[in-house]
């Protein structure tokens, strides 16, 4: 028999293993280790479960061996993690006729038979599996209940102690093995062969004379992580018998609603919190302890790791890092990135039930409720009369910006990850559920009609649950966000280990705001054209794409100018001395064309001409692939009165930003949808013009840092010649992930999820960097320009850089910095706290991180 295969009295130096007998086991080992009265406890290995549940009967006698003559023991189950679940402890193992009329000499008639009846009712429901309502009998007892329980089984209720244990084992080792078990504990991350151990322990009855009774401790507030002693106590009780039964159960501090543990047993109350400050500092955690009282002797049952919130998480974490129970390092280390997310916005409260009825990506993190509207113009209403509202398309575009302002969630039936309603919901810090495909819409009668052929319309209530995905019927219970001092603090300290800048995508002087807010680095993308989602902007925009002569352009373009101006001057100002990085005009066509009907009046009007010539001008415009067509750099080479426009802009903010008598301002400018070096030649040379121009009228010297969006595959396999007119390369992996898998960024999320339950890709690209394919043209592209310019600053500004795993891949290929939405940027802070510390680099580069 292999030695694995064993139980193990747990001992103070017992070989209990957490892998091999279970979270529970180790951590009833640790108390018993730290003295405290736990009864007797034996811990069943993970294998040997296995083999109970094939049918393989274990040494029972040797098992029960360690309980005494007259065994009467619990077993509870002890998976490897906590949260993996697990099959319900059942109590009173032992209990028969003989025992109940031993035990009645020493605890008294009444106790024995109430024992005895809790195990005759909880076999015959967790093992037997029979239903309750066959124990709705008056005056039961337990030859009553015995009765009851041969009639249904036909066969007589087990007496040999022997039996009942091993049933006992058998059901609960198989009711771990059961699909809704597994599929449960694989949704908390539990690996498909996870096993179970179990620990069999002497029971501490809480019944019977002297003072007997249960209760449960724990030393922290749950919500706000805060210490504060909470919990009941409950006399002639077992298990979590107080917390069911609050009403008649006792509280434990002294409390003007009623008697309390602290006031009736101040020694065991004393007791308690001493093993509660023991248990802190022993197990390095704030622990909810389970206790028992027999006959006035004090038995701690059980521990767990208290529950708690995501705010309260971070609370203690902070806490026992003050209080040097653990290092710092290990506060950040004890906060996953998921939880930070979660703090940042309002959540659906973990307990609230749901009635899901779409669900789709979970685009942009964060829960918010509202009236149903299928418009932008119904989105305004709602804000103009101060109600929420959910904004409801099939996707979006630069028409929908200021509904989406009005919004307080989006969700579209079409796009992905990286889809435009997904960009600009995580920018606004707006829930975003995109892609939740198989629903109706019908914009013009305002209805929707979901899978189940339920039908909504506009006012209708639902829930945007950006973090999960799901939309919601009626309005959830939400808990806050919470970003108070001890998330500071833990930044604080995240900050300091980290070895990778952080910087954040702020497209506004708004953005930009709370970019600081989270303390991001600098600003690693502003996408200037976003800066005209504002409607009057637009239209100007519009004509200056739209003009089909010089001067009407530049007649745009002369109002355009001081738009720019002013939100340059206005995001230096904000972020100083940090930097900012302006990517010169992107956008796709087909974003930017009006494509409603009052949206070609518009411009008509505007521009002085009729919708007919408008709509053939669209015409004209329309591409086959706006992707791949004049986008980025293609219209600052042949429209290049453009970009030299938004270098005036840059130039003269910059210069208005500069403190007098202070550094100036040097701006970053960077090109997008770079293929070949000549495109970088050309613009290069006509910025410099511009910047000597300025610097000529002004008066002062012009300083400022040019740089090269790389999100093409041919400007990552000639990174080494671009590299020879920039000072910085910056990924952008959204456009990198679409054109290296020939994949659309706005199309892929109608089969992404087929595509990844397949498992072609193991994950959607356009979420986690494709290490393999992306990443080997990323890593080229590093090499080849830092082999030409030893000292190039190199970054990741797509969507990818909020991304823990792609964060350390980037951090792994030596990039300077990420750049990501302002709301992932705490993210990004503690995921890269948490590698450098996990796993620091050979060649560690010496980043001045400027004062918070
Ligand atoms: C990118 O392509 O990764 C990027 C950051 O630019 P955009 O998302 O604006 O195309
Ligand atoms: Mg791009």
């Amino acid at each position: 028999m292999l030695d694995s295969l064993n139980f193990e009295l747990i001992t103070p130096t017992a070989a209990i293993q957490r892998k091999l007998h279970g979270a529970r086991a180790k951590c009833l080992q640790r108390l018993i280790r730290l003295e405290m009265p736990v009864p007797e406890t034996v811990a069943l290995s993970i294998p040997l479960v296995r083999a109970i549940a094939a049918g393989q009967r274990p040494d029972l006698s040797g098992i029960l061996g360690h309980f005494g003559s007259w065994p009467v023991i619990s077993v509870r189950s002890s998976p490897v993690e906590p949260d993996w679940g697990g099959p319900g402890t059942i109590l009173n193992i032992g209990m028969n006729r003989a025992t109940e009329a031993y035990l009645s000499s020493r605890i008294g008639a009444d106790a024995a038979a109430a024992l005895h009846l809790k195990f005759i009712k909880s076999y015959a429901l967790d093992v037997a599996r029979l239903d309750d309502e066959m124990f709705d009998i008056p005056d039961l007892t337990p030859d009553r209940a015995l009765e009851a329980y041969e009639t249904e089984m036909d066969e007589p209720f087990p007496q040999d102690i022997e039996a009942q244990l091993f049933e006992v084992l058998k059901s609960m080792s198989r009711a771990w093995e059961g699909t809704s078990a597994r599929l449960l504990r694989q949704s908390k991350g539990a690996p498909e062969n996870a096993g179970i151990g179990l620990v069999v322990q002497r029971m501490a009855f809480g019944l019977g004379k002297g003072e007997s009774g249960a209760g449960v401790i724990h030393f922290i507030n749950s919500d706000t992580g805060k210490r504060q002693k909470v919990g009941r106590y409950l006399s002639q009780a077992q298990g979590r018998d107080a917390l069911s039964n609050e009403g008649q159960a006792m509280y434990l501090t002294r409390d003007k609603r009623g008697p309390s543990l602290e006031e009736t047993q101040p020694d065991i109350f004393a007791d308690l919190e001493r093993y509660g400050a023991i248990a802190r500092k022993g197990l390095r955690e704030e622990m909810q302890i389970e206790f028992t009282l027999e006959g006035g002797n004090l038995h701690i049952l059980d521990a767990l790791v208290t529950p708690r919130s995501a705010r309260a998480r971070v609370a203690v974490a902070v806490a026992l890092a003050d209080d040097k129970v653990i290092a710092r390092e290990d506060a950040v280390l004890r906060i996953d990135t998921k939880t930070v997310a979660d703090l940042l916005h309002r959540q659906v409260a973990p307990k609230a039930a749901r009635d899901v009825i779409l669900t789709g990506f979970a685009a942009s993190p964060g829960a918010a409720c509202g009236k149903l509207v299928f418009n932008t113009v119904a989105a305004q209403a709602a804000a103009a009369r101060g109600e929420a509202s959910i904004l409801i398309r099939r996707e979006t575009s630069p028409e929908d910006i200021r509904g989406m302002h009005a919004a307080r969630g989006i969700v579209t039936e079409r796009g992905g990850m990286t889809s435009h309603a997904a960009v600009i919901a995580r920018g606004l810090g707006l829930p975003c559920v995109s892609g939740a495909s198989g629903m109706e819409i019908d914009a013009k009668a305002r209805i929707l009609r979901i899978p189940d052929g339920r039908i909504f319309s506009e006012g209708d209530l639902v829930t945007v649950d950006g973090s999960t995905g799901q939309v919601m019927a009626g309005e959830v219970a939400m808990v806050e966000a919470g970003i108070g001092g001890p998330f500071r603090k833990l930044m604080t300290w995240a900050d300091k280990l980290r070895d990778i800048g952080v910087r954040a995508n702020a497209d506004t002087p708004t953005d930009a705001e709370v970019a600081l807010v989270f303390q991001a680095e600098g600003i690693g993308l502003c996408r200037t054209e976003h800066m005209f989602f504002d409607e009057d902007r637009l239209t100007v925009l519009r004509e200056a794409i739209f003009a089909s002569n010089t001067n009407d352009r530049q007649a745009a373009l002369e109002r355009l100018l001081p738009m720019q101006r002013r939100d340059f001057e206005q995001i230096f100002t904000i972020m100083a001395p940090r930097p900012v990085c302006l990517r010169l005009f992107d956008p796709p066509l087909h974003e930017f064309l009006p494509s409603t009907r009052s949206g070609i009046r518009e411009l008509a009007e505007a521009m002085d001409l009729t919708a007919r010539e408008v709509q053939m001008r669209i015409d004209d415009l329309s591409e086959f692939n706006p992707m791949l067509g004049m986008r980025g750099v293609r219209l600052g080479i042949t429209v290049p009165e453009i970009y030299a426009m938004q270098a005036r802009a840059i130039f003269e903010a910059a210069i208005l930003a500069s403190p007098k008598g202070g550094p100036a301002v040097v701006p970053e400018i960077m090109i997008p949808l770079v293929s070949a070096k000549r495109e970088v030649e050309l613009v290069k040379s006509r910025i410099d013009a511009v910047a000597a121009d300025v610097a000529a009228e002004k008066g002062v010297s012009i300083e400022y840092r040019l740089g090269v969006m790389v999100e093409t595959p041919r400007a990552a396999l000639r990174a080494g010649d671009i590299a020879m007119h920039a000072s910085f390369l910056s990924f952008g992996t959204n456009d990198m992930t679409q054109m290296t898998y020939g994949l659309s960024r706005d199309d892929a999320g109608r089969f992404m999820s087929d595509y990844v339950n397949e498992g072609v890709f193991p994950e959607d690209p356009f979420h986690a960097l494709d290490q393999d394919g992306v990443g080997e043209l990323l890593g080229l592209a590093c090499e080849r320009g830092r082999h030409v310019r030893e000292k190039l600053t190199l970054s990741v500004c797509g969507e990818h850089g909020g991304d823990p795993d792609s964060i350390a891949f980037c951090r792994r290929l030596g990039m300077d910095y990420v750049s990501c939405s302002p709301f992932r940027v705490p993210v990004a802070r503690l995921a890269a706290a948490q590698l450098a510390i996990r796993d620091p680099l050979v060649h560690e580069e010496n980043f001045d991180f400027p004062e918070a």
